[in-house]
């Protein structure tokens, strides 16, 4: 069993060290807030002090942090300068590409492999250890790390060389984001248009437009299986975390000169969202903005 440094016991974070701790590894847990680090010591894990301490004789160090500008800091600031050489470091936040290279070859100017294994799925998955990793790295780095994450996921997916990870993330989610904005416009039409809409769930979800959006979190509530819509719209994934994928999204393609109008677009609709006050709302909640029960 290894030892491993865990830092970032939010939402995510939180149940990802727990499964680990679950595993039989030796986690070692930091975050900023009492509150998270509480939880984490309940759920089996050990308290650090600080980042550089739960980094300290790590065989693995795992962050799930905010965004770039945090992993950038707990890295260059307390983990390289703690960490055995031998460490792997595993960032599984969703951030920049260009923040994950930067990291990645910091890492490397110091002789310490590292990759970038974002996730999908979202809290309830990263509880019960279901996420689907896509991960960035060299080959060895990758077969190292593979068991770690494997023990907090249903699927590790090797994506190509540092950075990778975060680029098939935000193409996973340009693609999610626009499709639960056309999901919820369908529905919210549908509706208009005298539809019932469990026909129309029934209907839909058969036919051609059939997507994750509809048939596995459908943003209508009592219709499809249970979903944040079912909770009114609580938990799940924030709306404010899908904006932020697809600004990272829209301004990986400016930075690669790809065109993404359609993820453009879903970024105005997520930003107008987020102005409102349920933006702490999950992100199917979108359909409050599009059939104008949305909260001003
Ligand atoms: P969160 O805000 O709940 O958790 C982040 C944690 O990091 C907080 O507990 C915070 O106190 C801690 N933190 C911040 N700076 C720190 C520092 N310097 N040292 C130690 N701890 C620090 O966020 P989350 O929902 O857990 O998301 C984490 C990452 O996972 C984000 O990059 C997000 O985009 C990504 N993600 C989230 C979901 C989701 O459904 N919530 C799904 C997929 C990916």
């Amino acid at each position: 069993m290894a030892r491993i440094g865990f830092i970032g016991l939010g939402n995510m974070g939180g149940g990802m060290a727990a499964n680990l701790a679950k595993a039989g590894h030796t986690v070692r847990a930091f975050d900023l807030a009492e509150a998270a680090l509480a939880r984490a010591e309940a759920a089996g894990c050990t308290r650090a002090a600080s980042a550089a301490d739960a980094a300290t004789d790590a065989d693995f160090v795992v962050t799930m942090l905010p965004a770039g500008r945090h992993v950038l800091s707990v890295y260059q600031d307390q983990v390289f300068a703690a960490v055995p050489p031998s460490a792997l470091l595993l960032d599984c936040s969703t951030i920049d590409v260009a923040s994950a290279r930067a990291v990645s070859a910091a890492a490397a100017e110091r002789g310490l492999a590292m990759v970038d294994a974002p996730v999908s799925g979202g809290i309830a998955a990263a509880n019960s250890g279901t996420l689907t990793f896509m991960v960035g790295g060299t080959d060895d780095a990758f077969a190292k790390g593979e068991p770690i994450l494997a023990a907090m996921g249903k699927a590790v997916i090797h994506a190509g060389a540092a950075g990778a990870g975060q680029a098939a993330k935000i193409c996973n989610n340009i693609i999610l984001g626009a499709t639960m904005v056309a999901t919820c416009e369908g529905f919210a039409l549908a509706q208009k248009l005298g539809l019932d809409p469990q026909t129309f769930y029934d209907i839909a979800s058969k036919a051609t437009s059939q997507s994750w959006s509809i048939t596995s979190y459908c943003p209508l509530p009592g219709v499809g299986p249970t979903s944040p819509a079912d909770n009114g719209y609580q938990g799940g994934f924030a709306a404010a975390l899908m904006l932020k994928d697809l600004k990272l999204a829209v301004e990986a393609a400016g930075a690669a000169g790809a065109s993404v109008p359609m993820g453009a677009a879903a970024g105005a609709l997520y930003q107008a969202f987020v102005n409102g006050d349920d933006q702490g709302l999950d992100f199917s909640a979108i359909i409050k903005l599009l059939d104008g029960t949305q909260h001003k």
